[in-house]
C-alpha cells in the first residue's frame, strides 16, 4: 500500500485565515494528502500566516527558523508560507528563510497541484503565486470544514477603509465581493448536510454587494439567506460602523434567524484619534447608531474592538475610551495594544506611546470591561436561553458540553445524552465575565 503524504497546516489570526484554511485542506485531500497534528511527520507544511499586529509576525518567522532544521534532515520536506503575511512580505520572506519553497494567497488554492508540483520537480525557486486579481468565486474549490454544526462562509474579501493603523487593504487587496447567488447556494448545500448555523465573514460586511454588477445590499443578502430550510442561526462579522443602514437594524430584528448579537468595532473613546485613524465617523455618531440597535432590537449583544496606544493617544484620549465603555455597556470586547506596521501611515506618525504606557492602558480598560461583562452577565443569572450546542468540554471533563445563545454567549452545562449539534433550553445558575453556566430544563 503507498502511504499518503501527509500534510501539517498551522493557521494564525481571524475567522477568514481558519476557513482559508478549510479550503486549502479540502484541496489538498482532493490531491491525495492526509493531514497530520505532527509537523515533524509532513511532507508539506504550510502556514497561513497573520500580519495585522507585530508580535504574530515574530511567531510566525521564529517557527519558519525552526522549520529549517526538519527541512535539514529531510530535505524532502515542501514548505509553503499563505496568508496576509506572504502577501505583504513577499520576496522578503526568501531573503530572511531562503529554505521556504513558495509564497501563495488563498486564491491561489486552484492552483495548488501545479505549483507543488513545480517545487517536486524543479526543486525550491522561491515561487510566488499571490495573484488577487481573479474573481473572487470559492464554490469549486472542495472544502473541508472543522465544525459539522456550524460553518463560515465568505462573503466578501479585501478592504477599501484604508484605517490608517491597518495592513488588511495592502494584504489582501481591494474589496471584492462574491455573487449572491453562489453565497445561496454555499448556504442550501450546508442545509442540506444537516448545518445548523452560518457564520457569514468579511472585512466590512456592511459595503457588501456594491461592487457587483447587480449590486446586492447587505441586508437583502441576510433576507435571502434567512428563507434557507434546515439553517436556524445567521451570524455575521464585522460591520463597520460608518456603513451600518438602518435597514440592517430593521433586517435583523425582524429575521428570526438573524442572530441578536453585533460586533461593531469602536476602535477609541477620542474624536481625535477616531479621526487620526481615519475611521471616518465620530464617538457621537457611534453612540447614536448603539441606540438605534438597542431602541430597535430587545437584548442584543453588542462587542467591539477597540485599540489602546495609538501614536499621540493622551490620557485625556484614554480616558474618552474609558468613558465611553463605561458609558455604552459592551457585552464584551477585544482590546488589542496598538502595533506599528510598516505600510500602514500610523507607523510614521510622531508620538509613539511607550510600550509600557500602552500596558497599563490595556489592563485597565480589560478590568473595567470585565467589571461590565460581569454585570451584564449576572443579570441573566435564572433565565432561560436557547442555545446551539457546538462543542464538547474542552478538558474532556465527562458529560460537559458547550453551546452559544443567540447573543453569542457561551454557557457550559452537563447532559448524559450527547447533545452536539442540538438548539436546547438551559437556565442559567451561575455566571463570569466570560461564561454562562446553565441546567437543562
Ligand atoms: N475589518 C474589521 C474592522 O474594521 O473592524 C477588523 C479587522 S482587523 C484584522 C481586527 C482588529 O484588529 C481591528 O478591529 C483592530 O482593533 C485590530 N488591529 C488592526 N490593526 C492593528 C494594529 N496595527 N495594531 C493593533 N491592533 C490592530
Ligand atoms: Fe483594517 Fe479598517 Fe479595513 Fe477593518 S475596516 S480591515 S480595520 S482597514
Amino acid at each position: 500500500m503507498i502511504n499518503k503524504p501527509k500534510v501539517f497546516i498551522k493557521t494564525f489570526g481571524c475567522q477568514m485565515n481558519v476557513n482559508d484554511s478549510e479550503y486549502i485542506m479540502g484541496q489538498l485531500e482532493k490531491l491525495g494528502y492526509s493531514n497530520t497534528e505532527d509537523m515533524s511527520k509532513a511532507d508539506l507544511i504550510l502556514l497561513n500566516t497573520c500580519c495585522v499586529r507585530a508580535k504574530v509576525e515574530q511567531k510566525i518567522f521564529s517557527l519558519i527558523g525552526k522549520i529549517k532544521k526538519i527541512k535539514e534532515s529531510n530535505p524532502e520536506v515542501i514548505l509553503g508560507i499563505c496568508g496576509c503575511m506572504a502577501q505583504k512580505e513577499k520576496e522578503n520572506i526568501f531573503e530572511r528563510a531562503p529554505h521556504v519553497d513558495f509564497i501563495f494567497n488563498p486564491s491561489q488554492v486552484d492552483n495548488l497541484e501545479k505549483i507543488i508540483n513545480n517545487v517536486l520537480n524543479c526543486g525550491n525557486k522561491n515561487y510566488i503565486f499571490c495573484d488577487n486579481t481573479n474573481e473572487f468565486s470559492l464554490n469549486h474549490v472542495p472544502v473541508k470544514r472543522g465544525s459539522k454544526i456550524s460553518a463560515w462562509i465568505q462573503i466578501m474579501r479585501g478592504c477599501n477603509n484604508y484605517c490608517s493603523y491597518c495592513v488588511v487593504p495592502y494584504t489582501r487587496g481591494p474589496e471584492q465581493s462574491r455573487g449572491a447567488a453562489e453565497i445561496l447556494s454555499e448556504a442550501t448545500d450546508l442545509a442540506q448536510n444537516k448545518y445548523k448555523e452560518i457564520f457569514l465573514l468579511g472585512q466590512n460586511v456592511n459595503s457588501y454587494g456594491n461592487d457587483l454588477s447587480q449590486p446586492v445590499t447587505f441586508s437583502k443578502l441576510l433576507e435571502l439567506l434567512n428563507n434557507i430550510k434546515g439553517i436556524e442561526r445567521i451570524r455575521f462579522t464585522t460591520s463597520h460602523p460608518k456603513d451600518l443602514s438602518f435597514d440592517l437594524i430593521k433586517t435583523i430584528k425582524s429575521s428570526d434567524k438573524v442572530c441578536n448579537h453585533i460586533h461593531l468595532p469602536v476602535q477609541s473613546g477620542s474624536n481625535k484619534i477616531l479621526k487620526m485613524m481615519n475611521r471616518k465617523y465620530d464617538i457621537d455618531y457611534y453612540k447614536n447608531i448603539i441606540k438605534e440597535i438597542r431602541n430597535n432590537i430587545d437584548d442584543i449583544a453588542i462587542t467591539t474592538d477597540v485599540m489602546v496606544g495609538f501614536p499621540g493617544e493622551t490620557e485625556e484620549d484614554f480616558m474618552d475610551t474609558l468613558n465611553v465603555f463605561k458609558e455604552i455597556e459592551f457585552d464584551e470586547a477585544y482590546t488589542f495594544i496598538y502595533s506599528n506596521r510598516e505600510n500602514a501611515v500610523a507607523s510614521l506618525l510622531p508620538d509613539q506611546v511607550p510600550l509600557q504606557v500602552k500596558k497599563e492602558r490595556l489592563w485597565k480598560l480589560i478590568d473595567l470591561q470585565k467589571g461590565i461583562s460581569a454585570k451584564i452577565n449576572k443579570k441573566l443569572e435564572g433565565k432561560i436561553f436557547e442555545i446551539l450546542v457546538g462543542k464538547k468540554s474542552k478538558r474532556n471533563i465527562e458529560n460537559q458540553f458547550s453551546g452559544r445563545t443567540e447573543t453569542n454567549k457561551t454557557v457550559v452545562f452537563t447532559s448524559k445524552q450527547d447533545l452536539l449539534g442540538e438548539l436546547v433550553k438551559v437556565k442559567i445558575v451561575k455566571s463570569t465575565a466570560w461564561t454562562l453556566y446553565g441546567e437543562l430544563t
